[in-house]
């Protein structure tokens, strides 16, 4: 057996950075994936395109070779810094700080937006990203497999939430790959996989008020087992869930989208 002094180092050994697991670095490893969620992004040289945690840059750099320029948002100091040795602010801009507090908007319409996320924020990250759908383009990213479980699940699967619900009325979504641990240095203790989002047309959202959707959704799934008639009290009586075809003895996890949207749309009827 090889001595540890043979092996080849590790990426972030060879960069000198201890990946620090707060930030959920797991760093993408394998040029085989890498070079397949470069190709499914397929950037165009004058794309607008953000990473969100570029780490060692695994990603971009065969996404700078690609792009005239890329943005990129990053927490950690130790990284950033390293990024700015490497790359000209002509090909580079970095966003320090935290990607769920930064302005998505700020960057211009037609954005695409990609990204091995930090698996311990990715479904607020994916939250707040859906508040910049309409000038989104298209999103990439490798994510923990058991979030795209939930993100594409359907009524009756046992994933299907509100996650699902909030993220298919805003976007068509795609599972592209599913990625193993090895991929990553150090590798990450689940399976992931890569997903693309893209935003639904206008005229394909039904919702009068976005609030009102996320409000019922919110609600009904506050108690998954409980039925709708029960979590839904405070906003609908009996009648109206009737009305709208919704058996009474029904579970927010058996309530496909249509329906949600229908809550909601009688919720924005009733406000002034
Ligand atoms: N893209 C690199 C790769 O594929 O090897 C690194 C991916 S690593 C899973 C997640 C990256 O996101 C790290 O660089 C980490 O420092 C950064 N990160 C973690 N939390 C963040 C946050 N709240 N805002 C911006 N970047 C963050």
């Amino acid at each position: 057996m090889k001595s540890d002094k043979h092996r080849p180092r590790s990426p972030s050994a060879q960069a000198g950075h201890a990946p620090r697991k707060r930030f959920g670095q797991n760093f993408l490893v394998d040029r085989g994936i890498i070079a397949a969620i470069v190709q499914a992004i397929d950037p165009r040289p004058q794309d607008t395109l953000v990473e969100i945690g570029p780490g060692l840059g695994a990603l971009t750099e065969p996404l700078m070779q690609r792009l005239e320029h890329l943005h990129v948002v990053e927490i950690d100091r130790d990284l950033i810094a390293r990024l700015k040795k490497l790359h000209s602010r002509e090909r580079l801009t970095i966003h320090e700080g935290d990607a769920l507090a930064f302005d998505f908007g700020s960057l211009g319409p037609r954005l695409r937006v990609a990204g091995n996320l930090p698996y311990n924020i990715s479904t607020p990250l994916l939250f707040h990203l859906a508040s910049f759908a309409e000038q989104i383009w298209d999103m990439h990213f490798m994510l923990q497999k058991e979030v795209v479980e939930r993100m594409v699940a359907a009524p009756g699967d046992s994933a299907y939430g509100r996650l699902s619900v909030m993220l298919q009325y805003r976007f068509y979504l795609d599972w592209l790959i599913d990625v193993p641990p090895e991929s990553f240095d150090p590798p990450p203790q689940v399976q992931s996989a890569v997903v693309r989002l893209m935003p639904k047309p206008a005229a394909e959202l039904e919702a009068r008020d976005p609030d009102c959707l996320s409000r019922v959704v919110s609600a009904a799934f506050s108690q998954r087992r409980k039925m709708l008639r029960n979590t839904l009290k405070p906003l609908f009586s009996d009648t109206e869930l009737e009305q709208l075809g919704i058996p009474l003895t029904s579970r927010a996890e058996e309530l496909p989208l249509s329906s949600f949207v229908a809550l909601a749309n009688l919720l924005a009827a009733r406000q002034p």
